[in-house]
């Protein structure tokens, strides 16, 4: 039943914009706190936007099987902890993962039922002028991140659902109306079981 929400594409295109969005209009949504080895950005905070772990531990978790799935990119780890997502369904709510398409990939065979949305840029040189306009990483790190995205791109032919984010206020209306509908779907299943 789609109760989990993978949200996916390449990094700028504006996925955690609009997952703010769209919990601001769907605020029973929780949202997966990723763990990753890249240094915390300013502001950003450990275990909030997500849980900051060394090389080390990451193996070690990866050993231990505590992942969902994970991956590399652009030289970080980033991974979806077993224990994070079991901790945001165990109220029975609804949630979304916010992870890059290799990722999505693997959630693709361990959770069949999650629904996937690929957000797309309307060119690549709006997702170059995000990436520098967020003002986050450096033009070294923009470049990788460009470099990863050509890769990404033609990831989107896999997914159901892609969403144009040009727009935001129309991008953001459709993410809602995806998930409202999911999840109105996943109720009308499990009444139907009941
Ligand atoms: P991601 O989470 O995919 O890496 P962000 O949500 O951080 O991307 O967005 C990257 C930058 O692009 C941010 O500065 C954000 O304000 C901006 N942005 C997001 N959506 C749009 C849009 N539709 N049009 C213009 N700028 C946008
Ligand atoms: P950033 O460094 O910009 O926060 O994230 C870089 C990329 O990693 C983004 O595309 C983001 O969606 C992705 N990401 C964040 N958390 C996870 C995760 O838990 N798993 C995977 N596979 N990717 C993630």
């Amino acid at each position: 039943m789609s109760r989990v929400f993978v949200i996916t594409g390449p990094s700028g295109v504006g996925k955690g914009t609009l997952i703010a969005l769209l919990r601001e209009r769907v605020p029973q949504l929780e949202l997966s706190v990723s763990a990753t080895t890249r240094a915390p950005r300013p502001g950003e905070r450990d275990g909030v936007d997500y849980h900051f772990l060394g090389e080390e531990e990451f193996d070690a978790r990866v050993a231990a099987r505590d992942f969902v799935e994970h991956a590399s990119y652009a030289g970080r780890r980033y991974g979806t902890l077993r224990s994070e997502l079991a901790r945001r369904t165990a109220a029975g709510r609804p949630v979304v993962l916010e992870i890059e398409v290799q990722g999505a990939r693997q959630v693709r065979t361990s959770l069949p039922d999650a629904v996937q949305v690929f957000i797309a840029p309307p060119s690549t040189g709006a997702l170059r002028e995000r990436l520098l306009g967020r003002g986050t990483d450096g033009e070294q790190e923009v470049r990788r991140r460009l470099a990863v995205a050509e890769q990404e791109l033609q990831a989107q032919p896999e997914f159901a659902h892609v969403i144009v984010n040009d727009r935001l206020q129309d991008a953001a209306e459709q993410l809602v109306a995806l998930v409202r509908g999911a999840l109105a779907n996943a109720a009308g299943q499990s009444a139907a079981l009941d």
